[in-house]
């Protein structure tokens, strides 16, 4: 026999050697005899429940993003972390696309979060996405640049009818299905108002208020699907739309 030929037998070995105790393994968590979360905190293993503590990153945002394919796990994790914000809302079926479909208004104010200016409606995604970018993103953004907390978000509005722009020959926005919210302005506890357009500078610049809205948007990215802001077009020069489709859509 050829070296070669001992070689690949020994290559072969060790590849059945590895294939069997992934099996083994396999079979040990899926019987429980090994159980992984004992060793591996929750928030890492792709099929534990999100909670509204777990640290943005890859493991989450892929969690966030299998929620709109779980309806049951979208409203548990309401139901569960903050069920004093939101209130859920029966369906609502169009034949225009505009379909309201596990559903929640979500609190204008609350104890245990920001004051909006108000209420307003959103797919359960997008209030599980707010929820946590206001936990992780956007309070810590606050802290970071300007020392202070957010106590008040400005909107101007989440569902809304209509094709992106309002173009006739355009497909739905996101606002057609309540999957996305424009955000305008921010109050600091320090009684600080900072708005979109007035403070938004250019990238660089000095200045705490511009510096804070582009913190806000950066950490916004974390948290939602697609975010457009003033750098965008013209269209987003006073908002940043946070929406929950696409992945990773940040301009
Ligand atoms: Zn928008």
């Amino acid at each position: 026999m050829t070296p070669t030929g001992h070689s690949r037998r020994r290559g072969g070995g060790k590849f059945t050697l590895v294939c069997m105790a992934a099996i083994i393994l396999a079979v040990a968590i899926q019987r429980d005899v090994i159980v992984l979360k004992h060793w591996v905190p929750e928030r890492y293993l792709p099929w534990a429940p999100l909670h509204l503590e777990d640290p943005p990153g890859l493991v989450t945002r892929w969690k966030l993003s299998r929620l709109d394919q779980n309806p049951e796990a979208c409203r548990a994790f309401l139901e569960n972390e903050v069920p004093r914000r939101v209130t859920s809302l029966p369906d609502s079926i169009t034949d225009s696309g505009c379909d309201l479909i596990n559903s929640v208004r979500v609190h204008d104010r609350s104890t245990d979060g920001v004051r909006f200016n108000k209420s307003f409606i959103a797919s359960c995604p997008l209030a599980v996405s707010w929820l946590r970018f206001e936990r992780h993103g956007l309070q810590a953004a606050a802290q970071e640049v300007l020392g202070s907390r957010v106590t008040g978000v400005t909107h101007l509005g989440s569902y809304a009818c209509r094709n992106i722009y309002g173009r006739e020959n355009a497909r739905r926005s996101e606002h057609a299905t309540a999957d996305a919210l424009d955000v305008a302005g921010f109050r600091l506890s320090d009684g600080r108002e900072i708005r979109l357009p007035a403070d938004w500078t250019a990238a660089g610049a000095q200045d705490s208020a511009g510096q804070f809205l582009r913190a806000v948007q950066q950490a916004a990215c974390e948290s939602f699907g697609t975010v457009l802001g003033p750098d965008y077009n013209a269209a987003h020069r006073d908002h940043f739309h946070l929406g929950t489709r696409g992945w990773s859509v940040c301009r």
